[in-house]
């Protein structure tokens, strides 16, 4: 390796869902507020060349970068605590890498070699991990490999990791395990065994983790940490706690306290500033959880028995309530479950109404009601892609009393498609990776409320979708009191509707969620929170 960048990779024993990514984010966080560039990359086990054709049930939200890459929700995680932008790059899966392979042996480039798991596809595992930092961008780059030791499918990137140390060489190299210390309640006691099969394990395959992140209910005692430590291989200093936290966004300070970025620091011997500067976090702290006020907002979709599925949203609502000192309790509703006979029920205690982003025509009726019902009724609505569209259907039924109007997406053969399919989505016929992906400029509107909120005329957002406003019924909405806020510069393509005559009713056709982050919540949410708390002492 050309450069000084140093490489720690993070893997996941015992069970999934430790929370590998935000243990990423935390040290990531820890080693950016010391001054060092550091950038988080996530490497997924499974077949599928990105998670952009994967079910919200399967696999939680699609994350969408700025380069338009389809992407695991933690890139959400490493966006928000890092505040710096992710990549494709930052995103590689099992079934990326062996199409590169067999893309590269169908032109021949392996000279009439035998193609195999060891060292080809090894050796393609390998150029991704190094590749963000091949222009000597950063000094510390984190890889948190997707699923647990011990599955078949992740054996290739323990593999490449076992590689990896002799590539790099001393100091330039470790491995955190992030493990399970179970508590068993009839037996009052702390269980080990799991940590130690599944550090065990990872020998097998040729690693010794450097540090073991535990993840408990309970504080560890010194001798359950000895215990860790005797049996697994590593120094005593390097079995870290890792207790339960109400709010993700403590884990980077509970990470301090526990010395995790100390030892790191240490052991790549990395030089530079030795003191953290983690104010503005801290003061975002202070303002989560002292909030002064509260409202209660309702998140319309057809995902809602699965949250992660709508990831990016709820952590939007929690910088921007933030930023407020506001507590925001958020209510996810099924869209199936409204009609017109209960949507005052269901709807009628919110202070704000948010309709999410989504696919197909499942819960359209009742997205349609909880679009009416927050337009008439003068509550806070915020529409978000699918959202947008929807409450554009809703308009031009209800007011333009354009009846049979639809989007193409539900109703191919709508009498008044003011959604359709956009001009380049024509002819597609390949679902992964082709719809309108990643940031595009817009131009906003002088006087509208987004424009307002954004304080600025030009702003960039991101997108994922396929379907668009019909800008042949653009006067006609305009005329009748629902306007276009903001528009492609390029191509006039409305990304913003707003309804006027209402305090707070704003649809875009991008995803402000995927912007959002710690340091810098999202304009709109802000905006729609605050028109929430203004509704609640209204009344
Ligand atoms: N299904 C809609 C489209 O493709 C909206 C997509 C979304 O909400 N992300 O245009």
């Amino acid at each position: 390796m050309g450069n000084s960048t140093k490489h720690i990779f993070i893997t996941g024993g015992v069970t999934s869902s430790l929370g590998k990514g935000i243990i990423a984010a935390s040290l990531a966080k820890l080693l950016q507020s010391r001054g060092f560039s550091v950038t988080i990359q996530k490497f997924d086990p499974y077949l599928n060349i990105d998670p952009g054709t994967l079910n919200p049930y399967e696999h939680g939200e699609c994350y969408v970068t700025e380069d338009g890459a389809e992407t695991d929700l933690d890139l959400g995680h490493y966006e928000r605590f890092l505040n710096t932008p992710t990549s494709q790059g930052n995103n590689v899966t099992t079934g990326r890498i062996y199409n590169n392979v067999i893309t590269k042996e169908r032109k021949g480039e392996y000279l009439g070699k035998t193609v195999q798991v060891i060292p080809h596809i090894t050796d393609e595992i390998k150029r991704n991990f190094y590749k963000l930092g091949v222009e000597g961008k950063y000094d510390v780059i984190i890889t948190e490999i997707g699923g647990c030791v011990g599955d078949i499918e992740s054996l290739p990137f323990i593999e490449a990791v076992r590689q990896i140390r002799w590539d790099l060489g001393p100091n330039n190299f470790l491995v955190i395990h992030l493990t399970l210390i179970p508590y068993l309640a009839a037996a009052k006691e702390l269980k080990t065994k799991p940590t130690q099969h599944s550090v065990k394990q990872l020998l097998e395959a040729g690693v010794q983790p450097d540090i073991l992140v535990c993840r408990t209910e309970h504080h560890l005692p010194v001798d359950v940490k000895k215990k860790i430590a005797l049996f697994c291989n590593v120094q005593l200093n390097c079995v870290i706690e890792a207790m339960d936290a109400d709010t993700i966004y403590d884990v980077p300070l509970l990470m301090k306290k526990e010395k995790l970025d100390e030892r790191v620091i240490a052991k790549l011997k990395l030089t530079g500033r030795t003191n953290t500067d983690l104010e503005q976090w801290k003061e975002f702290l202070g303002r989560l959880k002292n909030p002064t006020q509260e409202v209660k907002i309702g998140l319309v979709g057809k995902y809602v028995s699965l949250p992660d599925a709508y990831k990016s949203i709820i952590e939007s609502f929690i910088h921007a309530g933030a930023s407020l000192e506001c507590k925001v309790n958020l209510s996810l509703i099924s869209s199936e479950e409204i009609n017109p006979d209960n949507v005052e029920k269901k709807l009628g205690e919110l202070d704000g109404i948010l309709v999410a982003p989504g696919f197909g025509e499942r819960g359209l009726v009742g997205k349609i009601e909880a679009v009416k019902f927050a337009r008439e009724n003068k509550v806070p609505f915020f529409g978000i892609c699918l959202g947008m569209q929807i409450a554009v259907i809703e308009f031009a039924k209800n007011v333009l009393g354009l009846a049979d109007a639809c989007s193409t997406e539900m109703r191919p053969d709508t009498g008044d498609p003011v959604i359709f399919l956009m001009e380049e989505q024509k002819g597609i016929t390949q679902m992964g990776g082709t719809m309108r992906l990643g940031a595009y400029p817009c131009d906003l509107i002088k006087g509208t409320k987004s424009a307002i909120a954004y304080g600025k005329g030009k702003v960039s957002e991101r997108h994922r979708h396929r379907y668009e406003f019909n800008n042949k019924y653009l006067e006609l909405f305009e005329r009748n009191g629902m306007v276009a806020a903001g528009k492609n510069p390029d191509s006039g393509l409305v990304e913003i509707m707003e309804v006027q005559d209402h305090p707070w009713f704003v649809g875009t056709q991008f995803h402000p969620e995927y912007k959002s982050t710690v340091l810098s919540p999202h304009p709109l949410f802000i905006r729609f929170v605050q028109a929430a708390i203004d509704k609640k002492q209204q009344v």
